[in-house]
């Protein structure tokens, strides 16, 4: 009978130095002995190695395409390729990858060596300008969404240099040099997440411009900026390889609530714990060399949850980085015993973990959301805030689905996340504005922020924000950007940020065409600025909620106002295939319809097996962990109660906790039968009635299954129960 899990809880919480291992003491000593300056960075084939590196008109022909969106010129390719290679292998490369990001929502690559035997026997290093653009990985395993067969199988990777080139030092000495790259089928079709989004990009860039043009404003480049906040947990790997459900699902099926959960909101913005601290430092350094801009680091409500957030970029630049930064965060817990859970939902009845995506648009001259200090007489801006609030209004259901799946589900209209409504919260001071538009048809004052005094001498002012903030709402203007706050924590941004992207890009098209028509009519700028707003924002103001996203009252006002309620992935998705949104996509250039069915089709396919294996996972625990558990205690006060008979002592006290055990043991086995049962159905042929199935039969039987365990995990003796603990797992740091 095997009694270690305290033990193991006693090992994990004895202090444990990060190992530094053979391979990577190298990497370390290096970074130690670096400034922030000389490590960033470090590890790409970063505009000065470009500059250094290549021949004056190939530098200025490859900035032109990184910089302002040029078509690549084919001729380049060779010498770039000979150019990334020196530099690869001075950094002690020896393999090359295309990097890419199918839809699996993770990143896949294929390595080749760089090394070609030569007609002496030898070898030489040969890397030409083809190998650089284009690669041809089999793409029959990745999702397609019935785009392609399995027998179908030629895929093809694109360079794309607008990405540095980065290298990837790896446990046991691998070294190798990875380029990001977009993914397509022998077709033309894009099967990843890049090709939708440098789309989306393209077509917020064509219609800003021209929006701007209207302004008097000759941009040369509009980029949309993302800067994700990721939210984690860590906890000791050894209760990770003790719990099959963490291992398989990515989250804990089981689990009774701990005494103490977050009630104390003692951990938040606490001090960092030192195991936590040392891998935190080490994970930012790793990506600093690989010059992703780590800056804010801190503890979550949760126990055991932390979050990390970098600078913002472009956002073709920052969805690459994320796919990275999730991957290093993954990756070197390990080093330091420990598991980072990039789960939505590790444990029931504490917070989970999103991803706040912080979205705006910008050209050279600045940000475009930038409101300055009177944002009432701000046209420019108010125009673009405008198109904001009229993408999401009109999109509501492209937003919304665009984050739904399995995990997402745990949170989303949970009261820690956002609601599954999406509203737009403006603050104070910009409602405020759009108020004054909304009565008479403009604005003549901002609120403004002042000082804040705290009555203390020694303390310097504070100066005050113009409104407070509101951590209620799905889509939240902070400032001078957006915060889309419904992301879960393992989603690629990618898809989100492209719906951002379509939408207002379409907006602005709009808009920017009743400008143009008004003042070719001969209308003053500023008069039909102030038409379209005061037409404009009458009509958007249902979308606008300054109040509590979690109370009901928002509910049943979010009813009358019509808005929708999506409460769950299968109630979303049906809208990825919406006419509205087929047109949306395919009229900007991002996704064919066919190409956006064939993502609906992942979903669905993601969502079914995701569910699918969480049910399996749950039968299988319950049977072969927990029933066992439960009946050696059973079988151990069964012997106490006949002792007890055969001596003459009174034995009530072990008789009733027997009967409650036994009852428990009798529900478990009838929840869990029923969920076999459940498990043995697939629910059809195609995956909508598949995943259907997976909603209305399986979640509830897991449920059913989980009640049971729960309680029974508050009985049965701490050393008989096979699962590491809430407590342990969220408290040992
Ligand atoms: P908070 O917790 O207040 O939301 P954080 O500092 O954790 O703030 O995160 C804010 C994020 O927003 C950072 O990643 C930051 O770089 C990003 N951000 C700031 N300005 C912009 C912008 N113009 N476009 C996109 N993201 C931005
Ligand atoms: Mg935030």
């Amino acid at each position: 009978m095997s009694r270690t899990t305290r033990y193991d809880t006693l090992a994990a919480a004895r202090r444990r130095p990060p190992q530094v291992d053979g391979n990577n003491a190298g990497a370390d000593r290096r970074h130690r002995h670096q400034t922030i300056e000389e490590l960033f960075g470090s590890d790409t084939f970063s505009v000065s190695e470009m500059r250094a590196r290549l021949p004056k008109a190939a530098y200025k022909a490859l900035m032109e395409t990184i910089q302002n969106g040029t078509p690549l010129d084919a001729s380049l390719a060779d010498v770039v390729a000979m150019a990334m290679k020196e530099w690869a292998i001075e950094k002690g490369a020896s393999h090359y990858t295309h990097w890419f990001q199918p839809l699996t929502g993770l990143t896949a690559e294929k390595h080749d060596s760089f090394v070609t035997p030569n007609a002496g026997g030898g070898a030489v290093a040969e890397f030409t300008g083809e190998a650089l653009t284009q690669g041809e990985p089999d793409a029959s395993s990745f999702p397609s969404g019935g785009l392609r067969a399995t027998f179908e199988a030629r895929g093809y990777t694109a360079w794309d240099p607008t990405s540095p080139a980065f290298i990837v030092r790896s446990g046991g000495g691998a070294t190798y040099l990875a380029i990001p790259t977009a993914f397509a089928s022998w077709t033309g079709e894009a099967l990843d997440n890049k090709i939708p989004l440098l789309r989306s990009m393209a077509a917020l860039d064509a219609h800003t411009r021209r929006a701007l043009a209207a302004f008097g404003v000759e941009a040369r480049r509009v980029t949309a900026t993302l800067g994700p906040e990721q939210e984690y947990f860590l906890i000791d790997e050894e209760f990770f390889y003790r719990r099959p459900d963490l291992m398989v699902t990515g989250r804990t099926l089981f689990g009774a609530k701990p005494p103490k959960g977050q009630e104390l909101e003692d951990h938040y913005f606490g001090t960092i714990p030192e195991r936590v601290l040392a891998y935190m430092t080490d994970v930012e350094r790793e990506l600093y060399r690989l010059g992703v801009p780590v800056k804010t680091r801190h503890n979550e409500v949760a126990p055991g949850q932390f979050e990390m957030a970098p600078i913002y970029e472009n956002a073709n630049l920052a969805a690459d980085h994320q796919q990275l930064t999730m991957l290093m965060m993954r990756n070197i817990a390990r080093k330091y015993g420990l598991l980072a859970l990039l789960h939505e939902k590790p444990f029931a009845g504490v917070n989970g973990s999103g991803k706040h995506l912080n979205w705006s648009f910008a050209w050279e001259g600045g940000n475009l959301l930038e409101p300055g200090d009177t944002p009432h007489d701000n046209l420019q801006f108010l125009f673009f805030c405008t198109a904001v609030l009229r993408a999401v209004e009109r999109h509501q259901d492209l937003i919304r689905a665009s984050v739904a799946y399995a995990g997402n589900d745990h949170r989303l209209g949970a009261n820690e996340a956002p609601p599954a409504i999406i509203s737009v919260f403006l603050g104070e001071q910009l409602l405020d504005v759009f108020e004054q538009i909304e009565r008479v048809g403009s604005a003549s004052s901002s609120k403004q922020g002042g000082l804040l005094g705290l009555d203390i001498a020694v303390l310097p002012p504070l100066s005050k924000h113009a409104g407070d903030r509101n951590r209620t709402s799905p889509f939240a203007f902070t400032g001078n950007k957006f915060e889309f706050r419904a992301l879960g924590s393992s989603q690629s941004i990618s898809f989100p940020a492209t719906v951002l992207n379509a939408i207002v890009a379409e907006a602005i098209d709009e808009m920017a065409t009743e400008l143009e028509a008004d003042l070719r009519k001969g209308m003053a700028l500023e008069d039909a600025v102030r038409a379209i707003l005061a037409r404009e924002i009458p009509r958007l103001k249902r979308i606008v909620f300054n109040g509590d996203g979690y109370s009901d009252a928002w509910h049943k006002e979010a009813e009358r106002r019509g808005l929708l309620n999506l409460r769950n992935t299968l109630d979303a998705l049906p809208h990825l295939g919406s006419e509205k949104n087929l047109a949306l996509f395919e009229k900007y250039g991002i996704l064919s319809p066919r190409e956006m069915e064939s993502r609906q089709e992942i979903v669905y396919e993601q969502y079914f097996k995701t569910v699918n294996i969480e049910g399996e996972t749950a039968a299988e625990v319950a049977r072969t962990m927990i029933l066992p558990a439960a009946l050696r205690y059973v079988d151990e006060l069964g012997q106490i109660v006949k002792r007890n008979q055969q001596l003459g002592i009174e034995s009530d006290g072990a008789l009733s906790i027997l009967r409650e055990t036994n009852g428990l043991v009798n529900q478990l086995t009838g929840t869990t039968a029923e969920l076999v049962r459940q498990n043995a159905e697939l629910g059809g042929d195609d995956v909508h009635s598949k995943a259907h199935h997976m909603r209305e039969n399986i979640v509830p039987a897991m449920a059913a299954v989980r009640d049971v365990v729960d309680r029974l995990e508050r009985l049965v003796p701490d050393d008989l129960w096979p699962l590491p603990r809430y407590r342990d797992m969220l408290f040992v740091k």
